[in-house]
């Protein structure tokens, strides 16, 4: 399964590492055919090289949108060794085998994240070297395909252990990294012209049909990952224009979908930031700059490398603040100019997401999880509390801001993970606590964090004095009230229908508290 590397066809537009790649495949006796600007990089360099012109004997034409499209060199790509027809064609049309297929393509996904316009985007759109990529993949039996410069090295390492040869068994693995490279680039040339044009045409392929995103690696590095679109309709991390960044990794999705669901959900202008699918700060104002600030303060410490998710267009003010820190990624229906000019301009890059909409959080939908042997299924948490459904149980009901601030609490504890306490005043997280295993223990990390807060931005005092407390679920004893009493709530939000709620009652009264039950509860597990 070994074969013999002898002639090798370079055409890169990224000509990092090329000329070292080039002098050692010369050094072995490969000869080298290349297009016009990758032969004068060879060339320059010293390296022997041939022209794929001076070969076809067919110039390059029409801006380089015709340079390698001829039969001498898909011929060369596509005919098999092993059989005598293939061989005669290939004699009688002076045909020689390329051995070796080296290319990267037109930097279409770098034209798109500098926001460069439809021409230039146009343009940028490479047909020949996927052209070859997949006839060189297709015949992995005998030719080697190079789309990666990160694999100039593993190819140098085979061919110098196989006296120049290459195995099977590398072959095909970078067949299929060949053609997951010319599946995400198309993916990336429909994504654009999809998102230009809306809603406006039947997304028969690029949804439902589309294949496998494959990511780099997991929640890991050592687990293997891939990202299957379901066409399901809806605006999100899935179907989003990503403006600028690096490459969406396993968790850069799995937490902006977070973010975004979360964000979504509010009303007013709104800001979630998102770690490890947790939120560690939300909060809704007059302006989304505000609200930022505000969201910031809960956690400025976790936020650090977080995800940011608005829920209306971003606009440059706010764009500059959020820039201040990192994240990784910021996500929002819209991004006017200016907010994208401040992340252009950033030379650490940001993920930009553009979703066009918000999705709707009653809407319909099914969620899957695996466990051993089997798929788990339910429809998608879309339940959502008003003020009519909720029932005051204490004596004291809830001021109106006590009220604004307890339904936004519960609404963001629908989205943290159980069990969780979220305070909340103002409109905005005073602190989280998520994912304990003891309700009172959330209460008091929620309630821990929001003195780190104060001492971090110099309050006299935590925001939880004074704030709305919402519990994702009942309290089974007085115990987690009580810790939420502790922290300074003055009021709390909770399902009810716990066997001892007359004692977390009693313990409400008795602590002054305005409790009310929404009859809902809202795990995530
Ligand atoms: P060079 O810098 O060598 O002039 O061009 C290298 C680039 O041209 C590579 O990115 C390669 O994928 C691309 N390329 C090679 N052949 C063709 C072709 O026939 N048409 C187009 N549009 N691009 C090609």
């Amino acid at each position: 399964d070994r074969v013999a590397v002898k002639r090798a066809l370079i055409s890169v537009s990224d000509k990092s590492g090329l000329v070292e790649f080039g002098k050692a495949l010369a050094g072995m006796g490969v000869e080298i055919l290349s297009t016009g600007g990758t032969a004068k990089a060879l060339a320059d360099a010293g390296v022997p090289v041939v022209e794929v012109a001076e070969r076809t004997g067919f110039p390059e034409i029409m801006d380089g949108r015709v340079k390698t499209l001829h039969p001498v060199i898909h011929g060369g790509l596509l005919g098999r060794r092993d059989l005598g027809e293939h061989v005669a064609a290939m004699d009688k049309h002076g045909i020689n085998p390329i051995d070796l297929l080296v290319v990267n393509l037109y930097p279409f996904e770098a034209t798109r994240a500098r926001g460069a316009g439809w021409d230039e985007s146009v343009e940028n759109i490479d047909i020949g070297g996927p052209a070859m990529i997949r006839a060189a993949s297709k015949n992995h039996d005998f030719v080697t395909v190079v789309v990666d410069v990160e694999d100039y090295g593993a190819v140098l390492d085979e061919m110098r252990g196989n006296d120049g040869a290459t195995t099977l068994a590398l072959r095909r693995r970078l067949a299929a990294t060949a053609y997951a490279r010319t599946a995400a680039y198309d993916a990336a040339i429909a994504g654009w012209l999809a998102g230009e044009l809306g809603d406006t045409f039947p997304r028969r392929f690029t949804l439902a049909g589309s294949a496998p995103q494959v990511l780099r690696y997991g929640e890991n590095p050592h687990q293997q990952a891939a990202f299957y679109r379901t066409g399901e309709n809806r605006p999100g991390v899935a179907s989003a224009e990503q403006l600028m960044g690096k490459a969406l990794s396993y968790n850069n999705l799995n937490d902006t979908d977070a973010a975004f669901e979360l964000a979504a959900e509010l009303e007013g202008p709104a800001v979630a930031i998102i770690k490890h699918a947790n939120p560690c700060g939300v909060a809704v104002a007059e302006s989304l700059s505000a609200a930022w600030d505000a969201a910031l303060a809960c956690d400025p410490v976790s936020a650090y490398g977080g995800i940011v998710a608005l829920n209306r267009t971003l606009d440059g003010e706010t764009a500059e603040k959020i820039g201040r820190i990192f994240s990784e990624v910021i996500i929002a229906p819209e991004f006017d100019e200016d907010a994208i000019k401040v992340f252009a301009a950033k030379k650490n890059p940001r993920i930009l997401l553009r979703t066009g909409a918000l999705p709707d959080p009653t809407a319909a939908g099914t969620m899957v999880r695996n466990l051993a042997g089997g798929l788990l299924v339910q429809t998608r948490d879309n339940g959502r509390i008003a003020r009519a459904d909720l029932k005051v149980v204490t004596r004291r009901a809830p001021t109106e801001q006590e009220l604004k601030d307890l339904l936004l609490a519960f609404r963001i504890a629908k989205h943290v993970k159980s069990n969780t306490i979220v305070y909340v005043k103002d409109g905005s997280t005073a602190g989280i606590g998520a994912g304990q295993m003891s309700r009172v223990d959330s209460a008091r990390i929620a309630a821990l964090k929001a003195k780190d807060a104060a001492k971090a931005a110099g309050w006299a005092e935590p925001r939880t004095i004074g704030s709305a407390a919402a519990s994702d679920a009942f309290f089974p004893f007085a115990d987690g009230l009580l810790a939420v009493a502790e922290a300074g709530a003055t009021a709390v939000i909770q399902p009810g229908g716990s066997m001892r709620d007359d004692e977390v009652i009693a313990a409400a009264d008795e602590q002054g508290l305005a409790m009310v039950f929404t009859g809902m509860r809202h795990f995530r597990h």
